[in-house]
């Protein structure tokens, strides 16, 4: 089908709820795509941090065709290979104690929303399950992770939202302001992604991590966006200099398969027991095969390089000194670009997806998040697009 025969299609048969490029992609091939028109694109946006391993990587691809013909699925009522071989993975690359599987960033973070209510309730009753949040901050899109995201424009039409979210600054002086006897845990992204990529002060999060264990709040992170290598690191916190109590993952976990979850740490293996907690397609045998592809593929050495990547695309762009971008921040391969008063940051990165490099914004900024294992020359045909386009 032509790119045209399908926007109408979707306009008459798909609820209008994105405001999409004019682009229809068809197949790939690492971090280079390719249109249904047959025109090529250089990706700098891995789906928004999906394709952490690129699109149809060969390794990838195996295991999941491989997992395909075995066993697509069968519930958590049994024991299966791919879902256990996985958390193993994760815990020993994280200093975690266990981990629940289920499908989205979304679901991950109720699921540590439920477990420091949990924690909370059992040691000390009823009235203690507020979670403080950081202003600019994305947690998802069920009521309850919109109730807990920070940003006001997500705090519409669906009216009630859960109850027990506060907000407050990335200050500490901010957090112990908010906080009363009622809180229960802090649940904050490292470098806040649809905020505009911004990453916490190191001596923030130190004091935050610090406040929660004197207090007996839970130290939850969500690592939707950062997890998996994206800044250089498996997890994000691991530069930090913290280790939570839990930890939501998903985007880039599978590579592109369906995937969310959480890594607990010792203290809290046991706050759910059977019956407590639970999704159906949770640890999906090929979503957890292809996670273990992606754990593979991205080795510490190749997570190394996630960081020489990143620098090497920060200089570039900082390099150009073009009038409409500014200094560029951010971990590793999450890049956050400023853009110049007067240009728009959505026209810009409308301006880089038609010719030919797919990118992304992210609060007034651009944003990029090539896939991890993206090569030199996709960086500098991307760079070179860029150039060409914003000049
Ligand atoms: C994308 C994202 C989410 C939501 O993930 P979904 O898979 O869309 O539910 C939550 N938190 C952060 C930090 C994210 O970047």
């Amino acid at each position: 089908m032509t790119f045209e025969e399908l926007r109408e299609l979707d306009n008459q048969y798909v609820v209008q709820s994105y405001g999409r490029s004019p682009i229809a992609i068809g197949h790939g091939l690492g971090s280079t795509l390719c249109g249904v028109d047959g025109k090529e694109y250089i990706d700098f946006a891995s789906g928004i941090g999906v394709l952490s391993v690129g699109t149809a990587n060969p390794k990838w691809q195996a295991a999941v065709t491989e997992q395909a013909g075995k066993l697509g699925h069968i519930s958590n009522l049994y024991y299966s290979e791919p879902y256990i071989r996985l958390a193993e993975k994760l815990c020993t690359r994280s200093g975690m104690a266990a981990a629940f599987f289920g499908n989205s960033g979304a679901e991950g973070n109720e699921g540590v929303i439920k477990l420091a209510r949990k924690y909370s309730w059992e040691k000390y009753g009823e009235g203690r399950g507020t979670i403080i949040t950081l202003n600019r901050s994305f947690h998802g899109r069920t009521i309850t992770t919109l109730s807990a995201t920070g940003q006001d424009v997500f705090h519409k039409y669906f009216f009630p939202f859960t109850e027990g979210f506060r907000r407050a600054e990335p200050d500490i002086n901010s957090v112990q302001q908010t906080a009363g006897h009622d809180v229960c845990a802090v649940l904050v992204e490292l470098v806040q992604g649809e905020g505009g990529v911004l990453p916490l002060d190191p001596v923030f999060v130190q004091d935050l991590a610090r406040l929660c264990a004197d207090r007996d709040w839970l130290f939850l992170v969500d690592e939707v966006q950062t997890g998996i290598g994206r800044t250089g690191s498996l997890f994000c916190f691991q530069q930090y200099g913290v280790q939570p109590d839990a930890v939501s993952f998903a985007k880039g976990v599978a590579g592109g398969l369906p995937m969310g979850g959480f890594l607990v740490n010792e203290r809290c293996r046991k706050v759910f027991g059977p019956g407590d907690h639970a999704s159906t397609f949770g640890g999906n045998p090929v979503s957890a095969a292809a996670a273990c592809a992606v754990l593979d593929i991205l080795d510490e050495e190749a997570i190394a390089r996630v960081k020489e990547k990143g620098q090497y695309l920060r200089d570039s762009i900082e390099a150009m000194n073009l009038p409409c971008l500014g200094r560029t921040r951010g971990m590793g391969l999450m890049i956050g670009i400023e853009v110049t008063e007067g240009f728009s940051n959505k026209k810009l990165c409308a301006k880089l997806n038609q010719a030919g490099l797919l990118s992304l914004t992210a609060g007034p900024g651009l944003r990029l998040l090539p896939p991890l294992t993206i090569t030199k020359e996709e960086m500098d045909k991307g760079l070179a697009i860029l150039k060409a386009t914003l000049s």
